[in-house]
Parts: structure tokens; sequence; C-alpha cells
């Protein structure tokens, strides 16, 4: 169920890093479940209250790096403030030495860009009812000023019974928040950028619905 990468050596690097088996904040990790640009995800038993969760560890390459140490927190700050069915729920962000996490719902599912990959086009049908409650999910994003900015089909995750959980805000900005840096004012994923995006301009909740579009 994880991206596997296609690089070799990027995937001997992950592979070098799996914290399977380890304890970390007091959650025991249990296995991998994805990664993504700058971070592994895992399921993870939280010890305290003896729930699964999915944690969220920035590459510890990255960790050097103040921004992307800076996006990761901006990620658990956005998140958090969303509560809403369709967004994945963030429980916590921790630090133990070197690794910077971020606790969050588990999603038993797959992401549409796997989904896509597994069983080709979907039906209009799947399409409308995905559409709408990813829409919701964005709106409540958008009446809180927070955009998104890396809206994809990776980042859709999609739960057996058919339930659209968004996450990755991990690019987001808030509204009122100066630019994070520079560099992260034009990252995002090419393909489904709009144009503002890509120039680096400002950017609101309308470059949102350009990447949705584009997912659809
Ligand atoms: P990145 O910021 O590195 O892109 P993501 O948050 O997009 O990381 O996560 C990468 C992958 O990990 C996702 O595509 C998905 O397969 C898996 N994943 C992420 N969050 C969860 C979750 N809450 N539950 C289950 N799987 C998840
Ligand atoms: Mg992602």
């Amino acid at each position: 169920m994880s991206d596997q990468p296609s690089d070799p050596s990027r995937a001997a690097a992950i592979a070098s890093t799996d914290l399977t088996g380890r304890e970390v904040g007091g959650y025991r990790i249990l296995r991998r479940l994805g990664s993504g640009g700058m971070a592994e995800v895992y399921l993870a038993e939280q010890r305290s209250l003896g729930r699964q969760v999915a944690l969220k560890v920035l590459n510890t390459a990255l960790v050097s790096d103040a921004s992307y140490v800076e996006r990761f927190k901006n990620e658990a700050r956005a998140a958090a403030s969303l509560v809403h069915p369709n967004i994945v729920q963030i429980f916590e962000v921790g630090q133990v030495g070197d690794l910077h996490f971020i606790a969050q719902e588990y999603v038993a599912g797959t992401n549409l860009g796997q989904l896509l990959q597994r069983q080709g086009a979907f039906s209009p049908a799947l399409v409308l009812d995905i559409l709408r409650q990813t829409v919701s999910a964005l709106s409540k994003a958008h009446e809180l000023g927070i955009v998104h900015r890396d809206v994809k089909a990776e980042n859709i995750m999609i739960t057996p019974k058919g339930q659209i959980k968004v996450m990755d805000f991990g690019l987001a900005k808030l509204k009122g928040s100066l630019k994070l840096t520079r560099t992260s004012s034009t990252v995002g994923t090419l393909g489904y950028m709009s144009p503002e995006q890509i120039q680096g301009g400002d950017v609101d909740h309308r470059s949102d619905i350009f990447s949705l579009g584009v997912v659809f």
C-alpha cells in the first residue's frame, strides 16, 4: 500500500531509515504505510490510549534544513485547526531528538493515485461522490482561510467504504501568515499547479480549485 519509490538510490535511503519496531515519543511503530516528498508515514500504536495512529516522520536528511522543519510544523498547525469528516485529523506534533513527527488519524485505505493505477478510470458516479466530499473538505479549509496548495490524487485518501480524507497540508498557507520561505512559496506538484502558483505569485483558494480540476 506504500508509494514505492522508483529511484533505487532513493529506495535505499528510505529503507535504511525504516523505523519499524522502534518507539518514538510514546508511539510504537508497527509498519510503513507510505512515503511522500518529505516524510515517511507509519502505522503506530499510541501507547497511552492503545489506539492506532498514522505517524508522519520528517525525513532525517531534511531535518538540517530549517525550511523543511518549518513546513512540517506549519502542516501540523494548519491541519490541526481543521475538524471535518473529510480531513485527516491531527492529534499531536512532536520531536524526539532528530525525529520530528505528526501523529494523525489513521486512514485504512489507499490514496486516489494508487487506486487509479490499480483499477483504472473510475465510474462517473464514483467521481462525483469523491468530488463532492473533496469539495466539502476544501471549502472547510477555505472558510478558515487555509489554502492547501498541494491538492493531487496522492494527497486524497479513500477508505473501503468510500469515505474521502484529504491530507498533507504540508504546503498550506495560513491566512495572514507570512510566506513560509522564498523557496517553499513556489513548491507544489508541477502537473497540478495553477499558473499563478507556478509563477510564485500569491495564491488563494482558487488555486486549490484549479488543482482539484486537474485531479478530476
Ligand atoms: P508527504 O508530505 O511526504 O507527501 P503525505 O502526508 O502525503 O506525505 O503521506 C504520504 C503517503 O503516506 C500517502 O500518500 C499515503 O499513502 C500515506 N499516508 C499518509 N497519511 C496517512 C494516514 N493518515 N493514514 C494512512 N496512510 C497515510
Ligand atoms: Mg503527499
